[in-house]
């Protein structure tokens, strides 16, 4: 049975063919499952019988199971999904005035081993398929209704949930161009942003094959600080990472950059670390995005205070740069990291949920995207 969450326009086609159905087909069933977030062929009734029939026959429509939704205080949302084996993932949507973001994972853990998140002390499970992270997008359309005059109406999609996205481009791209096409959700390329860790080459590729907005995730502007944070900085480092950040600027649908920078209490928030980052970035367009460290158990760092925050990001605004601070959405409904793997469990009472793959997401979700 074939998945058809994990086709784009392209494969969808494809595949349509090989069923001897003419290409306008595909489109028709597409613009059914992702514009009207279809569940079953039934419902798609412009549709020949005779091809409804075909569909059931080979084909299912199986996005993640969503399991939970809670609703903060300030709005926000946030969803969890059993994906299997084991594997819960999250996903978050973040209301602000005149947009709605939603940030959404990647992969189940993550392989990079970033020394200051949670989910890289938990390791990687596994990559996402193109249904479970389109499908994502799919559950939270759902859940709102396809309203277009509700606010709520998702915008702006953001990688920023669970994983490495670069690290799972070959089913990242077909759900970058879900995202994208009309027939599917319509939205604009500067709306969806690809944050990385920095894989140089899936940054070339991601230029070639899907250009979208891009965020670096920097964390340091030295190399022998970058190594220790970021591990993938000593296969990719730093001169090389603002070089692909220059080749990728030449066919981005933003004219800049988002450097994001964890700020980590005595390690990299400083007012030389602050100019350091200045100097690196310097032939660079680029914004910063500050995110004040998130402890969770276990963490050997600590947040910043709020002084020592607001003279960072002040050190990089009167050098003239863009500069924001995340800021914290939805803790309510967050709370502390792992917590709502343990809700699950409870409502379970054999849960097949655990927290392994949610914890640094459970934290990280607390913010508020760029
Ligand atoms: N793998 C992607 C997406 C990670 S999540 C990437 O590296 O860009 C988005 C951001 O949250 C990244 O910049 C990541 O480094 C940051 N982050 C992870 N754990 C954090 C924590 N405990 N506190 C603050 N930021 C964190």
């Amino acid at each position: 049975m074939q998945n058809l969450l994990d086709f784009d326009a392209g494969r969808f086609s494809l595949w349509f063919a090989s069923l001897q159905e003419k290409p306008f087909r595909a489109t028709q069933t597409l613009r059914w499952l992702h514009r009207f977030g279809a569940m079953d062929f039934e419902t798609m009734t412009d549709l020949a019988k005779s091809l409804r029939e075909k569909l059931k026959a080979n084909a299912i429509i199986l996005p993640p199971t969503l399991i939970t939704t809670s609703i903060s205080a300030d709005g926000s949302h946030k969803f969890l999904f059993d994906i299997g084996d084991n594997n819960a993932i999250e996903t978050v949507f973040i209301p602000e005035a005149g947009r709605g973001t939603l940030c959404v994972s990647s992969q189940a853990g993550c392989a990079l081993e970033c020394a200051f998140c949670a989910t890289g002390k938990q390791g990687f499970s596994r990559n996402l398929t193109t249904a479970e992270i389109i499908g994502q997008l799919w559950q939270a359309n759902r859940f709102f209704g396809h309203d277009p005059k509700d606010e709520r109406i998702i915008s702006n999609v953001v990688f920023m949930g669970m994983g490495e996205p670069l690290a799972n481009l070959d089913n990242l791209i077909p759900a970058l161009n879900l995202m994208l096409d009309d027939n599917a959700y319509g939205l604009s390329r500067r709306r969806v942003t690809v944050s990385t860790a920095g894989l140089i080459p899936a940054m070339d590729r991601l230029r070639e094959e899907c250009p979208v907005a891009l965020a670096v995730s920097l964390h340091a502007a030295n190399d022998a600080l970058r190594d220790q944070l970021v591990p993938i900085n000593r296969k990719y480092p730093l001169a090389e990472l603002m070089a692909a950040c220059r080749r990728y600027l030449e066919k981005a649908p933003r004219d800049f950059v988002t450097f994001e920078y964890a700020l980590l209490a005595g390690v990299n928030d400083s007012a030389a670390d602050a100019h350091a980052l200045l100097a690196l970035t310097e032939k660079i367009s680029c914004k910063f995005n500050i995110i004040p460290f998130n402890p969770f158990p276990g963490s050997e760092y600590r947040r910043p205070g709020a002084e020592r925050v607001r003279r960072f990001a002040e050190i990089l605004l009167a050098a003239g740069k863009i500069a924001t601070t995340r800021k914290t959405r939805g803790s309510d409904i967050t709370a502390a990291c792992g917590q709502l793997a343990g809700q699950v469990r409870n409502k379970r009472a054999s849960s097949r949920i655990i927290p392994r793959a949610n914890q640094r997401h459970a934290i990280f979700l607390k913010e508020h995207t760029i």
